[in-house]
């Protein structure tokens, strides 16, 4: 069929919007009319080249919308649900067969080999050839993609698809690292390095797990004052003195709970001296360099009992922490929509060049 994408076809270069054609579902897969997608600094690493991803391609991983058509042998959804989209998973793995699905044994070619795994042929092309897609299983930086059984989502009736895409990763990996990783519990003190979606969806998992403080650290004033209104006990600026210092004068003994998403090793050392004893270390920033490394005192984290988790989608179960946190939204427990910037599907470029600038927090497309 033939669909209209924002496609990727070279570093550093605008999408440009084209029209494509997209195979129809083949056994396994769900087929998707997209109404929002939401812009995740990923789809940017993809097509700069940070992320291996064969151009020109069509990215975007925060897709939301409604089921066109589903292959043979799908049970989960049929025409007409409304889904939110997430990240592709084998459901077959040792990994996924635990609930453990954002370490599946094939995350890496389900979700970036941009091609069919079947055939090794994309599902998507132009006049002039083929284009990668298949990005987290759905490409949804399009009017239409193609899902799998395993990545899709049902949500109810009422789920308001202008909004959802973002649980699909994003949302997902703040929020469920504190309430699934780390597991911050009622009373403790969180502190959360950066203020942007993925730390202010920690924010509102702080929240909901009825963290006591819930400390946040960014050098951006408008972004503090938001994560303030989104639940934050704290807003600290950096500039303001050393962590340790900062987070003490909080809560004595220090934070019980800390979410890195900087990926600046001088920022994740200095965390070791602003931890309460036993405390837990959630890693979800990207380093700059790939290979960078941190020094951490290994008596001092064996004494004190320190927990490093590197994390990935909040080590959610999709299908149960999606519908979890849309409920808790329409709960008003939940208020994600506060840091969402909508835009029409054709201003993608303006789109990124305002959440690039800082101006917007969490860019979501609207078809
Ligand atoms: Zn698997
Ligand atoms: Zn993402």
């Amino acid at each position: 069929m033939e669909i209209t994408a924002a496609v990727a076809r070279k570093p550093n270069a605008e999408f440009t919007i084209e029209t494509l054609n997209l195979d129809g579902p083949r056994a396994g897969e769900v087929l998707v009319e997209i109404k929002s997608v939401g812009i995740c600094h990923t789809d940017l690493a993809a097509r700069e080249g940070q992320i291996p991803f064969q151009l020109p391609a069509v990215l975007g991983h925060e897709g939301a919308g409604t089921v066109l058509e589903v292959g043979e042998g799908v049970t989960k959804v049929k025409a007409g649900d409304k889904v939110g989209l997430t990240f592709n998973y084998c459901g077959q793995c040792r990994n996924c067969a635990k609930g453990d699905m954002a370490y599946c044994h094939q995350f890496m070619p389900l979700n970036y080999a941009g091609v069919r795994l079947t055939d090794g042929v994309s599902p998507c092309s132009s006049a002039e050839g083929a284009v990668s897609s298949l990005f987290f299983g759905q490409s949804s930086f399009a009017s239409h993609a193609l899902a799998t059984q395993y990545n899709v989502v049902k949500l109810p009736d009422d789920a308001d698809l202008e909004l959802v895409g973002p649980l699909g990763c994003g949302v997902q990996t703040g929020a469920g690292s504190v309430m699934n990783s780390m597991g911050a519990d009622e009373g403790s003190t969180l502190l959360v390095l950066g203020g942007g979606s993925v730390g202010l969806s920690a924010v509102l998992g702080g929240v909901v797990q009825s963290c006591a403080n819930i400390i946040v650290v960014e050098p951006h004033v408008s972004r503090r004052k938001l994560a303030l209104e989104m639940g934050a006990t704290h807003a600290l600026d950096p500039a303001d003195g050393a962590l340790a210092d900062q987070v003490k004068a909080v809560s004595e003994l220090g934070a019980d709970f800390i979410f890195d998403t900087t990926g600046i090793p001088a920022v994740i050392e200095s965390t070791f001296t602003a931890m309460a004893p036993h405390a837990s270390l959630g890693l979800v920033g990207v380093p700059a360099d790939p290979t960078a490394s941190v020094n951490v005192s290994l008596f001092g984290a064996l004494v004190a009992g320190v927990k490093v988790y590197g994390i990935i989608e909040g080590d959610a179960v999709p299908d149960e922490f999606i519908p979890r946190l849309v409920q808790l939204h329409a709960e008003g427990r939940f208020p994600f929509d506060k840091m969402i910037t909508k835009f029409p599907f054709s201003q993608v470029n303006e789109a990124i060049e305002a959440q690039h600038k800082g101006d917007v927090v969490k860019a979501v497309l609207v078809h």
